[in-house]
């Protein structure tokens, strides 16, 4: 049973019942010692500041925030990072008091620690295409812009939120906007799904020979299965096709570290969480 005079923490969103949350930062609590818990909490879209207010009075000390209440959790926060400020969303919490809440951002480093750390990918100079302009897209431009990259190039079904994004990074570095039929004659060494086009099996409508030799595609989704964008990374001749599994843990890992003072090992967590998906 739950002893509700531990610090309390949880994911909130809608839908949240799918979210691996629980078991990731219950399995960084196990290995680290800290006496928490953690849980998910569905919230009805309009009401994230009375489900936050509510979780603080219940012992709540830190929250981490999914779809759709990204933006919505930006606006709640009284205090923000540097990187929350730019990337316009948070999906990290502290509840500080009732009223001053401080807000991070934890998804661009996560897929940063996990692409350099995990596969050994540098971000060097080279080109990189990131599919999609949303929330996920957003919060990992700042991080991956501080590589030494020669070029980012963001296209989107929706041009104008493409370009809309390059214009608020333009100044940290090469970046661009475009559509899908502007990749035509393109090469990228690095290609990063953050649509949710891949949760409705479907795949963005992509160019043939877009992938430089030995290019890797990423996809933030991850599932029991190669994803449909994996999958055409493989029929592209990729040659490395991955999923965002390990960028999870790994915003996690930050989200755990900011709250708690003391950083997990995420290598076993990405291991166990693999293994019960299959
Ligand atoms: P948003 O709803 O904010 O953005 C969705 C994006 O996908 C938009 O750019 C939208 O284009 C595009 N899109 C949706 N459907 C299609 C389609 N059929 N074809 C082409 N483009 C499409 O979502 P998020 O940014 O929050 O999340 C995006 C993905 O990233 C999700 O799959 C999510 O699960 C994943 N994610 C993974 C994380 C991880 O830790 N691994 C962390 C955060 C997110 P348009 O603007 O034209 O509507």
């Amino acid at each position: 049973m739950k002893d509700k005079t531990r610090d309390q923490y949880a994911v909130m969103g809608n839908p949240v019942s799918h979210s691996k949350s629980p078991f990731i930062h219950s399995e960084f609590a196990r290995q680290t010692g800290q006496q928490l818990d953690y849980t998910a909490i569905c919230v009805e879209p309009g009401h994230l500041s009375e489900a936050v207010s509510q979780f603080y009075h219940n012992h709540g000390k830190g929250l981490n925030i999914t779809v759709p209440f990204k933006q919505d959790a930006w606006q709640l926060a009284s205090q923000r990072s540097e990187r929350a400020q730019r990337a316009g969303a948070v999906n990290t919490l502290v509840l500080l008091s009732e009223t001053a809440i401080y807000g991070d951002t934890t998804d661009g480093i996560g897929l940063v620690t996990d692409l350099t750390q995990n596969h050994g990918i540098q971000i060097q100079p080279q080109k990189i295409l990131i599919l999609g302009a949303g929330g996920a897209v957003r919060g990992v431009l700042e991080p991956l812009l501080q590589g030494q990259l020669q070029q980012l190039v963001i296209a989107n079904r929706t041009v104008a939120k493409a370009t809309e994004l390059a214009d608020d990074f333009a100044e940290l570095g090469a970046v661009s906007g475009c559509g899908f039929p502007d990749l035509n004659g393109e090469k990228f060494d690095l290609v990063i799904n953050g649509t949710s086009a891949s949760l409705a099996g479907e795949l963005p409508p992509l160019p043939e020979n877009l992938l430089t030799a030995d290019a890797c595609v990423y996809d933030m989704m991850y599932g029991a299965k190669p994803t449909v964008f994996m999958r055409w990374g493989m029929h592209q001749g990729a040659a490395r096709c991955l999923d965002g599994l390990g960028m999870l843990v790994e915003q996690a890992a930050e989200s755990f570290e900011i709250w708690r003072g003391v950083r997990p090992r995420t290598e076993e967590v990405i291991r166990a969480l693999r293994a019960s998906m299959k």
